[in-house]
């Protein structure tokens, strides 16, 4: 990958760096927020340490996989950050729709391909020297997923190897273009212009699914999408409820 080709093929204006390995993109621009003076996207070719929410790990395969972040600043404060993973997720899956491989959302970050996750997001912030917020917004892409790297992961999970053939640079620049123009809007708007796309999206729509916070159920209900502000409606015996993100996971019930 070419950091010059892939900011030539983009028309984000975002400037662009490729290394060719690290162990977090996400920890190395959360370690250069505070002298960014603009966005920055930084790709790794191979990422050693991925990371997933509440210190989970992300795995992948040097080659086989797209994993990078992109550094924005917002002007305001980290409660217009709220709902922002879910916009990501809908600015990846409408790229990828466009580039034919059709996934899913599930809430509340991850992207789901015939059921399995194809790609992991993580969003965390970092404290500008002046007002505002760097959110860096981290991306997990499986391209290809080798039999070894399943085993390892424990967990079916899918790839795209279709995409795989597609130059990786242009590739990159697709998503970083879907990126920067929800990022645009999104300043403007918040989360409500994409609740109803992130819906279309929905991977659960009406399907009973359980709400687990380290293994122990906290609610189970029937999937009935997201609000405005990005939380999951749950429709249970005691009937509506909407769940904040936090860090609690989804699944569906067997
Ligand atoms: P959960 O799926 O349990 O609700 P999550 O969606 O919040 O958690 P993240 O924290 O975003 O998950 O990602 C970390 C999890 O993703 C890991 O615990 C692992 O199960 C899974 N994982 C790790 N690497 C990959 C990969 N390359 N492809 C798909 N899934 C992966």
């Amino acid at each position: 990958m070419n950091a010059a080709s892939i900011a030539a093929l983009s028309t984000s204006g975002v400037q662009v760096e490729v290394v060719p390995e690290t162990g977090s993109t996400n920890v190395d621009l959360l370690a250069r927020a505070g002298a960014l003076a603009q966005p920055l996207l930084l790709v790794a070719e191979n990422q050693t340490a991925g990371r997933g929410r509440a210190g989970r790990s992300w795995l992948s395969a040097p080659g086989h996989s797209l994993t990078f972040s992109l550094a924005w600043k917002f002007e305001s404060g980290p409660q217009a950050l709220s709902g922002l993973p879910l916009a990501v997720g809908v600015a990846l899956a409408e790229t990828l729709g466009r580039l034919g491989v059709q996934v899913r959302l599930k809430w509340p970050n991850d992207l789901l391909k015939d059921g399995d996750k194809l790609a992991g997001i993580l969003i965390e912030t970092a404290a500008a020297p002046g007002p505002g917020i760097w959110a860096v917004i981290g991306v997990g892409l499986n391209l290809v997923m080798p039999d070894e790297l399943e085993r390892e992961i424990g967990r079916a999970v899918s790839a795209v190897p279709w995409l795989a053939r597609m130059d990786r640079d242009e590739l990159i620049a697709a998503l970083l273009d879907g990126l920067a123009a929800m990022l645009r809007q999104f300043e403007r708007t918040g989360f409500s212009a994409f609740a109803a796309r992130w819906n279309l999206l929905h991977a659960y729509q009406g399907d009973t699914v359980r709400i687990l916070d380290r293994g122990a159920v906290l609610h189970e209900g029937v999937a009935a999408g997201v609000d405005d502000t990005g939380r999951l409606l749950l429709d249970t015996s005691e009937g509506r409820i909407a769940i904040a993100a936090g860090d609690v996971s989804l699944r569906l019930k067997e």
